[in-house]
């Protein structure tokens, strides 16, 4: 049952600041009947009720429920979201703590996407653009934020990223963790810190209690529930709030992050925090399920195996056009951006042979690299006598929610991280989605009506899928995650709350990375290196790369940035097939190609890019190079550079001829973190690598494929029939022993 609430609260205008034009307000007002009818109003005061009594709220709802826009909204009103003056006791000092909401999205595209639409909802400007904006967002290398700023979209990694200087998270009332059923590793590390902060806060620290939401499409809320209860344990033994006021010492001041003195926080270095207590009770977490409203969906499997998802779509896709009425839009689950891409051409040219009577289609792709503005275009009601067919990645699986679906046509199939190799990075490999992946793709089509759900696989496949997505902690390299944790303060990895523990040897191995990497000292603490590989968005391994390279007697940022930009994007070059092609492109590669490996020759296909003012496009195809990857080397150095710029370590150079010795300096710096993916030449002809002595070929792909040279380096270590080395550039055993410090 819907409860009716004060209309003072409801009226999205008494969120806007008064000093918004009326256009914001009547956009605003007109959206108004839509929120209302979404299923989370009818729980607002349950909502609200919970957080009054409890510090935690579980909340679980259908996705498409209301969790991610309306949440934020139904708490931004309450009592203990204001913002308070706290006197910091041995500051002297009074500083305003809370008052702000923080709502962490696993993707980049919800975060912006739901803060713009939630700053629409609420009649005011979004983000940077104006000082009274009450709705902001901040993702990677992109904070759009006002002093105003009262709910804020940040991604998981964000918001980890803002507790190096506030490991209290000080500003905030509260934090919502959404979207929580997609377990990867930073939303694991997020309510492992939330568990200990809420707590934390409860005892004084940070002034004021933090109010934790965590919210999923699927019910795990026992576990959650018994993993928040645990963070309390140890402090409500015996703990009495009011002494503990006066009496919080240093090292429990700074009991979650113990380098608050080293991050040179102002307000947190051990003071004590006059704030009032939050009351105590037994239990802290309070559920809640939102009833969706779920139409019956009825599944359709191919009776055989289907060997061309693709070409299966598009089948299907003119089969339901054809044959059911309108309106009714259609879905398409596809594994990325190439999958979408080529079905998009093949509806688009098909759709061109359709008689005059039959509805016309408007095809819409959506994945996460899309613009913007088109990404927005998949919300917009289509024309008359048009059917929407949506061809998604897995993003329209519960993080994006669009009005109007009927159908289903659901792959099977996803983009799922790996960890490739012992040392190298992290992939997307496409696998079967999980049981649960498919019961909600299946949800997508009986949101306003009932609908049809068409699987592009057996019915034994679907019985014989996972029944749900592992935790990617579980499954991926985790030197990255116990950097982060490193790096606020947590010094004891093996005890951290995990809500799934990671096994004991994956954390080992990344421990020795790190420490071999330099980034731990010998006693397991976070070193100067370390607390600058933090800061930067890559791997572990190329974020030591980044940092030898502004070493002076290096000193090659620019092109180390150029490189890593490559290696970051999947593959430049474009995989020919035909023999008669492969060598065609090699005459057109001639002069991008090094003697000295794939690193430097990475490095003349950027800059040969990037110096090509006239048709980028062209020369891409004539050299057989991916024009859309080069797009994304592209953004990735730009954003680089950009941030290299800012800590100054870049000092916008311009291109430099890639001498000998530059080329050198470029070796020597990879080596600092890629020492360990090193082999040396055997008297037989074969390589072995120098950590583990194991028999490693260079990978025909490499450009020094059936060369002989005295020792390589290489990004990956692949393993199809034998093992591989790919990425590879030649360099000399006084360096490999000099990187390793033997
Ligand atoms: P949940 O978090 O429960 O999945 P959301 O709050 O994301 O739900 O979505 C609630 C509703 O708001 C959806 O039905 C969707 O149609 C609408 N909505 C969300 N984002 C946008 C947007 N950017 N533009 C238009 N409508 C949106």
């Amino acid at each position: 049952t819907k409860q009716s609430l004060p209309k003072s609260r409801l009226s999205p205008n008494s969120l806007a600041n008064q000093s918004v034009q009326s256009p914001l307000k009547a956009r605003a007002n007109a959206l108004w009947p839509l929120r209302k009818a979404l299923p989370v109003w009818s729980r607002a005061s349950e909502i609200r009720q919970g957080l009054r009594i409890k510090d935690i709220m579980l909340l679980v709802g259908e996705t498409g429920s209301g969790k991610s826009t309306q949440v934020p909204q139904i708490l931004a009103g309450e009592p203990w979201c204001k913002s308070r003056p706290v006197t910091l006791e041995n500051a002297k000092q009074t500083v305003n703590v809370g008052g702000c909401i923080a709502i962490t999205e696993p993707r980049r595209v919800a975060a912006i996407t739901l803060a713009r639409r939630v700053a629409e909802e609420m009649g005011t400007p979004l983000g940077a653009s104006s000082p009274a904006s009450r709705v902001g967002y901040s993702v990677r290398f992109d904070n759009s934020t006002s002093p105003c700023t009262k709910i804020k979209f940040l991604t998981e990694g964000m918001l980890l990223q803002e507790m190096l200087l506030d490991p209290w998270l000080k500003q905030y009332s509260a934090v919502i963790v959404d979207e929580v059923h997609e377990r990867g590793v930073n939303v694991d590390l997020v309510l492992g810190f939330m568990r200990n902060i809420a707590a934390g806060r409860l005892e004084g620290r940070g002034g004021i209690p933090l109010k934790v939401a965590v919210m999923s499409a699927t019910a795990e809320m026992e576990r959650l529930g018994s993993f928040f209860e645990e963070g309390y344990v140890p402090s409500s033994n015996g703990v009495d709030p009011e002494e503990n006021e006066s009496d919080v010492s240093e090292s429990e001041w700074s009991g979650i992050s113990s380098s608050d003195e080293e991050h040179g926080t102002a307000d947190s270095k051990g003071k004590h925090i006059n704030g009032k207590q939050a009351e105590k009770s037994c239990a802290h977490v309070a559920t809640c399920h939102i009833e969706g409203r779920q139409f019956p969906v009825t599944i359709n499997y191919t009776p055989e195996p289907v060997q061309d998802f693709v070409d299966a779509a598009l089948r299907t896709t003119f089969k339901i056009h054809y044959q059911e009425p309108m309106p009714g839009d259609i879905l398409v689950f596809l594994t990325g951006q190439e999958t979408v891409e080529s079905l998009e051409s093949l509806v688009n040219e098909y759709a061109l042979g359709m008689s005059r009577d039959v509805p016309k289609m408007l095809v819409l792709p959506l994945f996460a690299a899309l613009p913007q503005a088109a990404q927005q275009r998949v919300f917009q009601p289509a024309p008359p006598r048009t059917r929407k067919i949506i061809l998604a990645t897995n993003i329209a699986e519960t993080s994006v929610t669009v009005s109007g679906v009927r159908f289903i046509i659901d792959c099977g199939k996803a983009k799922i991280k790996q960890f490739r190799t012992r040392i190298g990075l992290d992939s997307l490999l496409v696998k079967p989605i999980s049981k649960s992946a498919a019961i909600q793709r299946k949800g997508r089509a009986g949101r306003e009506a009932p609908g049809q759900c068409y699987r592009l696989y057996t019915e034994q496949s679907y019985l014989d899928l996972e029944p749900r997505n592992t935790p990617e902690i579980l499954r991926s390299d985790l030197s990255h995650a116990i950097l982060t944790m490193k790096a606020r303060g947590v010094d004891d990895i093996i005890n951290f709350p995990f809500l799934d523990h990671p096994p004991r040897e994956a954390l080992e191995k990344a421990l020795m990375q790190l420490f071999q990497l330099g980034a731990l000292t010998d006693t397991g603490t976070i070193s100067e290196i370390g607390q600058q590989m933090a800061k930067l968005p890559l791997t572990v391994s190329l974020g030591r790369v980044l940092i030898a390279a502004a070493e002076p007697e290096l000193d090659c940022v620019s092109e180390v940035i150029d490189i890593i930009s490559c290696l970051s994007v999947e593959n430049i070059f474009l995989n020919l097939t035909s023999e008669e092609k492969k060598e065609e492109a090699q005459s057109a590669r001639r002069e991008l190609y090094r003697r000295e490996g794939d690193h430097l020759t990475l490095l003349m296909t950027v800059q040969a890019y990037a110096a090509e003012n006239a048709d980028r496009k062209a020369w891409a195809e004539r050299h057989f190079v991916s024009h859309r990857a080069m797009q994304a080397v592209m953004d990735v150095r730009k954003q680089l550079r950009a941030q290299c710029q800012q800590s100054k370590s870049l000092k916008g150079e311009k291109p430099r001829q890639i001498t000998p010795e530059l080329a050198t300096s470029l070796l020597k710096c990879f080596l600092k973190g890629f020492a360990t993916n090193s082999a040396r030449l055997m008297p037989d002809g074969s390589y072995k690598t120098i950590v583990g002595n194991q028999t490693v070929a260079i990978h025909p792909s490499s450009g020094l494929f059936g060369k002989k040279v005295e020792a390589i380096m290489y990004n990956e270590f692949v393993f199809t029939t034998k093992s591989y080395a790919r990425g590879v550039s030649t360099v000399q055993m006084d360096w490999i022993g000099g990187a390793l410090g033997i």
